[in-house]
Formats: C-alpha cells, structure tokens, sequence
C-alpha cells in the first residue's frame, strides 16, 4: 500500500517513526517516546505520524484512523459536543471509509484491533462518567448532612 501517496490526495504528510529516526520524530512533533508504540498521531491536520507498530496491518489500520481525523467536520463536533468517544467513533468510520475507497482489505486480525480499540475509548469513558457519578454521590452526601 502507497501511504505517501494515499496521505498526498488528502494534503497530508505521512512520517514512519523507526529505531533510527525516534529521536527526531519525538524532537520535531514534541511526542513523548513511549507514545510512539503502537500509536499514531495526527498533528495540525496536517501530518500523520505513525509510531513503531508491531503489525503492519495495525499500522495501516491507525493510518486511516488519523486520516479519518481529519474529515471530521466543525459541525460534527458541535452536534456532539465534543464528546471525544463520538469523534474517534466517526474517526473509525471516516478511516474505514477511505480505506474502502483504496480498496484496502481488512484482515481479520486488523478488525479484531479496531474493535479493540473502539472498545478502550468506551471503557475510558464510563470509567470517567463512573468517577463523575461517584463524585456527584459524594457531594449530595455532604449537602443532606448539612441539613
Ligand atoms: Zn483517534
């Protein structure tokens, strides 16, 4: 699969991060090393930067992902209020969609990631909400015991 190329139809620039050129790519997009395994990041709408990935199909798939990034409209983060589970849902969806327009299969194994990966965002987000109630518990407490 040509990233470059696919990267340029989108005005993207598409920088692969490897054991040589780490300590570079921490340096120019001030990322932190450990963030660069098996992670990606969009910076500024303008580059995609790919970590060191175990699986080349993951790599591929987080390449669309970042992509995906960035099709998603002001609006729609207006409609959602911002909810960062919602905008990577539509990050998943936007990059999938790209991917078919490249005629990109997803393996199995690449599915199963997403998947995954769909799933942590939802666990970190009822772990924040689960904390919110507990805190709103906390504090309805306090209030009936001032009475
Ligand atoms: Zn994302």
């Amino acid at each position: 699969m040509n990233m470059r190329q696919i990267a340029k139809d989108y005005n993207l620039r598409v920088t692969h991060t490897t054991k040589k050129n780490i300590d570079q790519v921490v340096k120019k997009f001030e990322l932190k090393k450990w963030d660069l395994k098996n992670n990606a990041f969009i910076i500024s709408d303008e580059d995609i930067v790919l970590g060191i990935y175990d699986s080349t199909a993951h790599k591929e798939a987080a390449f669309f992902h970042e992509i995906g990034h960035t099709m998603i409209s002001e609006q729609f983060e207006k409609l959602v209020n911002n909810d960062q589970m919602l905008i990577e849902f539509q990050a998943w969806i936007e990059g999938l969609k790209i991917a078919k327009k490249y005629k990109q299969d997803i393996s199995p194994k690449t599915f199963k990631y997403i998947l995954k990966s769909i799933n942590s965002y939802y666990r970190s987000s009822l772990c924040a909400y689960n904390k919110r109630k507990t805190k709103n518990a906390k504090t309805k407490t306090k209030i009936e015991n001032n009475d």
